[in-house]
């Protein structure tokens, strides 16, 4: 048509555009190509921060972990059948730890897919999403483009949070309509994310549990630093005396040197409990799935949960509190005046007790390691620990098997939400897609702590951080090794099949960042200091002890036991 009509006319790539400005979104990450160049363009012209990322798993990471720091669904762009494969893995994964996002893709042509006749990159993406996501979409007509964000929107971040996957075919995003009917069919989700309250008599029922016990525990996850209750949760751990553990995304939520926290004492902690409070924490493996002989046979279990189904998934749950946890806590602190929960001193001298021979056990390993040549994770680790308490609003992500275990332990955190991690599946290749939007989102320093096998999974996105000028250091505990770097080579010469090399300072200079290479706990704390200072990509290739570090880290026993295989 001529100009003058033109003016009047919109299309799908538009369309999108301005629901999700509509929807108040303001970053996406993802890749480009067929068939939405254009729309990643258009994105950012209109002021959405579009950050264009090397691999589309990373950019669904970062999609993600933005869900999980702002409580609004990160979004992901991809393009069909291989880069939208990619982006699932991190739908999926944002899906198992519920963690609000959306997955746009474009497809391709429906007449010639759903006909199997061999299109450009051919594939049933809405089939394939659907086992693997919270819900799966398909808008089949530019009408209904704003319907299809504000569903896809409503239901990542409602009731229990997690991925939802959005298909917008090529052919739906180059559909031109009226501008005006275009407009009118878009809208701004009302109240996305609804507070939800337990009745009276279920706050009541436990309170009473918890007022009965002898021998009280509160456990933290990562639902309850999602749900920024931060002053209420503080409110009822101090004012009821009860011991807390937090799960590694809940550290921070209450400062990690907190009197009441029984990190050091945890599986003491499990054993004796006789109530637990869950509080947006699930019982699954990362807690033994509740089981004797780790916990107390006879132990009573409260759960907060905003889905019901999660209840009894474990253990019988003796007080289900339904809801949102900062309805629920604040709910629980208008019922509790100061003296109703009280915490037995017997039980808190128990575990003061166990706490104090555990940190001396501890510190003697600390000591041994600031000394050991070569560099032992906890040498290097002491170090990083130093140089961010005094940097408390650092970002940490933490990925790998020894790197994960060593680093939540030793490093504490002081704020909420300032710890990302391998979460619920303990995937790796989370690393510089978390940093990523954790810099991209709050503008604050990151440090990605990364085994070396863990960090090649996401390796290429140093280019996207450079390219950004995100301040992101990335601190790699290079063992040379997947676990260990010292297995011997096959008698082919191959190397083994846990063996890994590389000179990661290397990398990030081809890229334009800073490389350094530590060797010592010394050079660690130098470089990771300067390179917070500057403010600028950075990576930290610490070289460790190839003997250093165990098998599976902390979770060998996972390992299937057949006839024994030699390590
Ligand atoms: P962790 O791994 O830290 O133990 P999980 O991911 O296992 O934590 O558990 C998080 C739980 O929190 C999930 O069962 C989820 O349904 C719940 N959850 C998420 N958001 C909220 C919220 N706002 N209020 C209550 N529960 C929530």
């Amino acid at each position: 048509g001529d100009v003058v009509s033109a003016d009047r006319l919109t299309d799908g790539i538009h369309l999108v555009v301005d629901a999700l400005k509509l929807n108040e979104v303001e970053a996406v990450y993802g890749v480009v190509g067929i068939p939405i160049t254009d729309l990643a363009r258009l994105a950012q012209a209109s002021g959405i921060r579009f950050v264009g990322f090397r691999h589309e798993s990373a950019a669904g990471h970062a999609a993600a972990a933005a869900g999980f720091l702002t409580g609004k669904p990160g979004i992901c762009l991809t393009v069909s059948a291989p880069g939208f494969l990619n982006g699932l893995v991190a739908l999926a994964n944002a899906t198992v730890n519920c963690f609000p996002m959306v997955q746009i893709s474009g497809s391709s042509e429906r007449h010639l897919v759903d006909l199997q006749r061999g299109d450009y990159e051919e594939m049933d993406q809405l089939a394939a999403a659907r086992q693997f996501a919270k819900a799966a979409y398909r808008v089949h007509r530019a009408e209904d483009i704003g319907r299809g964000i504000a569903r896809a929107i409503r239901t990542a971040v409602s009731g229990r949070p997690g991925g939802v996957y959005l298909d917008i075919p090529a052919a739906v995003l180059g559909e031109v309509i009226d501008a005006q009917a275009g407009a009118a069919s878009l809208w701004r989700v009302v109240d996305p994310a609804p507070r939800q309250v337990p009745e009276p008599a279920a706050l009541d029922r436990a309170i009473d549990l918890l007022a009965s016990a002898r021998r009280p525990l509160v456990v933290l996850g990562k639902g309850a630093a999602y749900a920024r209750a931060d002053d209420q949760i503080r409110e009822f751990v101090e004012r009821t005396g009860v011991p807390y553990l937090p799960m590694s995304m809940a550290k921070g939520l209450l400062p990690d040197d907190h009197p009441q926290s029984v990190a050091s004492t945890r599986s003491l902690a499990l054993r004796r409990a006789d109530v637990v409070m869950l509080v947006g924490a699930r019982l699954n493996w990362l807690l033994g799935h509740g089981d004797a002989p780790q916990w107390n046979a006879d132990a009573k279990f409260i759960q907060v949960d905003i889905a019901s189904t999660e209840l009894d998934s474990n253990q019988p749950i003796a007080a289900p509190l339904v809801g949102d946890v900062g309805s629920v806590m604040q709910a629980l602190l208008d019922r509790t005046g100061s003296g109703r929960i009280t915490v037995p001193s017997q039980w808190r001298d128990e575990l003061a007790a166990r706490s104090a021979e555990n940190v001396a056990k501890m510190a003697k390993r600390l000591a041994a390691a600031e000394t050991a040549h070569p560099m032992r994770f906890l040498g290097a680790l002491q170090a990083v620990r130093d140089v961010l308490r005094e940097n408390p609003r650092a970002y940490v992500v933490n990925e790998g098997a020894n790197a994960l275990d060593l680093a939540r332990n030793t490093i504490g955190m002081q704020v909420p939400r300032h710890r990302l991690d391998s979460g619920t599946w303990g995937v790796m290749g989370i690393g510089l897609g978390f940093a990523i939007a954790a810099a991209v989102e709050s503008g604050d320093p990151v440090v990605a702590i990364e085994g070396d096998s863990a960090f090649g999974f996401s390796g290429m996105e140093l280019e996207t951080i450079c390219r950004y000028g995100l301040p992101i250091v990335t601190v790699v505990l290079n063992n040379s090794g997947v676990y260990r770097g010292d297995a011997a080579a096959s008698e082919s010469g191959d190397p083994a099949p846990t063996a890994l090399q590389a000179r990661h300072d290397l990398m990030i200079a081809a890229f334009g960042g800073k490389g350094y290479r530590a060797t010592t706990p010394d050079e660690v704390t130098a470089a990771l200091r300067e390179a917070l200072a500057l403010g600028k990509p950075a990576l930290v290739d610490c070289v460790i002890d190839p003997t250093d570090g165990t098998e599976s880290g902390n979770i060998a026993h996972l390992n299937p036991k057949g006839i024994t295989v030699q390590r």
